[in-house]
C-alpha cells in the first residue's frame, strides 16, 4: 500500500504566541537532517513526547530505531503543552463504563495510573524536566454537576482508585476554594514536555539511536514485509516498521477522519511567592465545565493556566484570539484566588485533537498493512496515553498480546 500525501502538505502551525517552554528553553539540541537512505527496524515519524518516549520504549529492548521529524525536535504541540499528567481522563469512568462496560472502564482508569509511575521513572532517569509528583484537585464547577461527580467519586472509591471527596465546607477550610464539591486524586504530576522530549532524544542518541529533524517524511509505502518511507529531500528509509508519531498532522496519512482538532489556550504567569501560592505549588486544579479552567504551578513558582478551548483550527483566526482567551482565563483564576497575581506573562495557543470516547488510537489501521503503526495519542490526557502506547506498540512489534490493544484500536471507530 503506497501513500503520498495529495495535498502535498508540509507543517502547519500547531501553536500560536509564545509557548513558555520553548521561551524558557531555547533550541536545545541541534540534530543532523536526513540527507542519505538508510535501513532500521523502526522508523519513528515525529519526534516529540509521543515518538520520543515510544522510541525509548523500543530502544531500551533492543530495537534498532531511527527517529525523523520535519521540525525540531519537540517543536510541535508538545512544546503548547500544559503537562499536567493525571490518570483521570476527560471521559467520567462512570461514562467510558456504561458506552463500553465496567471492565474496560476500569482498565482504562487503572492504565492511566501506572502510566504516571511510568512517566515518573523515565522522567527521573533523564532528570533535570521539572518533574514533580502532585495531588490532583477536581471541583464541581457548579451545584448541578455536584451529584455527577459524587456518581464518579462512588465508582472510582469503589474501584479502589486512589480518590477522597471534599464537600463545600472542607474545600472553603483546607483550600480556600468555593465550590459545591471536588474529587480529590492523590496520583498525578508535572513537568516541562518540551524538555523532557528533547533530553529524552539527547539520550537516545548518545546511546547509538539516529535522530534527524528538519526533515518531512512525504510518503509511505508498505508491503506485507517492510515500509519505506521517502523524505522531501529524496532520502529513502526502509524499515520493518514505521511508527507514525506525528501528532495532529497524522491525519493527512488517514482517508478515514478520526478525531477532531481542536484549539486549547493557555498562559503562564511570572513567579509567584510561596507562600501566596499555597497549596497550587503542589495540586492541579481542573473543574467538571466543558471546556474546563486548568491549572497547576512550575517548579519556579510560576502559575501555569489553560483552557477556553474552541473547534478553531485555523492558526490566523486562533492567533488574534490568544491575548483575549489569556485575559478570560485571568479572570477566572481571580475570580476562585482573588490574592494571587495571576497576570499572564506568555500566553499561547496550541492545536489539539479529540476522539468521540476521549480514549487515544493506537496500532494499525486498515488502510496500511500490519508494518505501520499509528501512535495518535488524542485526548486531554494525550502524554498519559503516550506513555502507555510505548509499551502497547512495542508489544505489537514484539508479536506480543496487550490488554489495550483493542481498546485503543481503530476498530472500535467503526
Ligand atoms: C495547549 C495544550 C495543552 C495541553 N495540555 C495537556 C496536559 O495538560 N496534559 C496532557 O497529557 N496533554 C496535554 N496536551 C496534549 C499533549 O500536549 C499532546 O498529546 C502531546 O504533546 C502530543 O505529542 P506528540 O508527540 O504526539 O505530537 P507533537 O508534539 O505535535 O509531535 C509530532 C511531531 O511529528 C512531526 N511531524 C508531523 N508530520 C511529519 C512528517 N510528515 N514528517 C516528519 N515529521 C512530522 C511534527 O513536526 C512534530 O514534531 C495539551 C496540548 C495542547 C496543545
Amino acid at each position: 500500500m503506497a501513500f503520498e500525501d495529495p495535498a502535498e502538505e508540509s507543517a502547519v502551525d500547531l501553536k500560536s504566541g509564545y509557548p513558555y517552554w520553548a521561551v524558557k528553553n531555547g533550541l536545545m539540541y541541534a540534530f543532523p537532517k536526513l540527507e542519505h537512505d538508510l535501513r532500521c527496524g523502526v522508523v519513528v515519524v515525529g519526534a516529540g513526547i509521543t515518538g520520543a518516549l515510544i522510541a525509548d520504549e523500543l530502544a531500551s529492548h533492543g530495537h534498532d530505531v531511527v527517529v525523523v521529524d520535519q521540525r525540531d525536535v519537540a517543536w510541535g504541540s508538545t512544546s503548547a503543552s500544559t503537562a499536567l499528567l493525571q490518570y483521570e481522563i476527560d471521559t467520567h469512568a462512570v461514562d467510558l463504563a456504561q458506552r463500553y462496560d465496567e471492565a474496560t472502564a476500569l482498565l482504562a482508569y487503572r492504565s492511566c495510573l501506572q502510566a504516571i509511575d511510568a512517566i515518573a521513572e523515565v522522567a527521573l532517569s533523564i532528570g533535570d524536566v521539572d518533574f514533580s509528583r502532585c495531588d490532583s484537585l477536581y471541583y464541581a464547577s457548579n451545584r448541578a454537576d455536584q451529584s455527577r461527580l459524587a456518581d464518579e467519586f462512588a465508582w472510582r472509591a469503589g474501584h479502589q482508585l486512589p480518590v477522597q471527596w471534599l464537600g463545600r465546607a472542607a474545600l472553603k477550610d483546607v483550600y480556600s476554594l468555593t465550590a459545591p464539591a471536588a474529587i480529590l486524586s492523590t496520583v498525578a504530576a508535572r513537568v516541562d514536555p518540551y524538555r523532557f522530549a528533547s533530553r529524552l532524544l539527547r539520550r537516545l542518541q548518545r546511546r547509538g539511536t539516529q535522530v534527524y529533524d528538519r526533515s518531512e517524511v512525504t510518503s509511505i509505502s508498505a508491503t506485507a514485509r517492510s515500509v519505506q518511507l521517502t523524505t522531501a529531500t529524496g532520502a529513502s528509509i526502509r524499515a520493518e516498521h514505521a511508527v507514525i508519531a506525528s501528532g495532529y498532522e497524522s491525519q493527512r496519512w488517514l482517508r478515514q477522519r478520526v478525531a477532531r482538532n481542536r484549539s486549547s489556550y493557555a498562559y503562564m504567569s511570572d513567579p509567584i511567592d510561596r507562600a501566596q501560592l499555597a497549596w497550587l505549588a503542589n495540586t492541579l486544579l481542573w473543574e467538571s465545565a466543558r471546556p474546563y479552567l486548568y491549572l497547576r504551578s512550575t517548579g519556579d513558582g510560576r502559575l501555569l493556566v489553560g483552557g477556553e478551548d474552541d473547534d478553531r483550527d485555523m492558526p490566523a483566526r486562533r492567533d488574534r484570539r490568544v491575548d483575549r482567551k489569556a485575559a478570560t482565563l485571568q479572570r477566572k483564576v481571580e475570580r476562585l484566588f482573588p490574592q494571587l497575581d495571576a497576570r499572564p506573562a506568555f500566553a499561547w495557543a496550541g492545536t489539539f485533537a479529540e476522539t468521540t470516547d476521549g480514549l487515544p488510537l493506537f496500532g494499525r489501521h486498515p488502510q496500511y498493512g500490519p508494518r505501520v503503526l499509528f501512535a495518535l495519542a488524542y485526548g486531554g490526557n494525550g502524554i498519559t496515553y503516550s506513555m502507555l502506547g510505548a509499551g502497547l506498540l512495542r508489544a505489537q512489534i514484539e508479536r506480543r498480546t496487550h490488554p489495550l490493544t483493542r481498546l485503543f484500536a481503530f476498530a472500535r471507530l467503526g
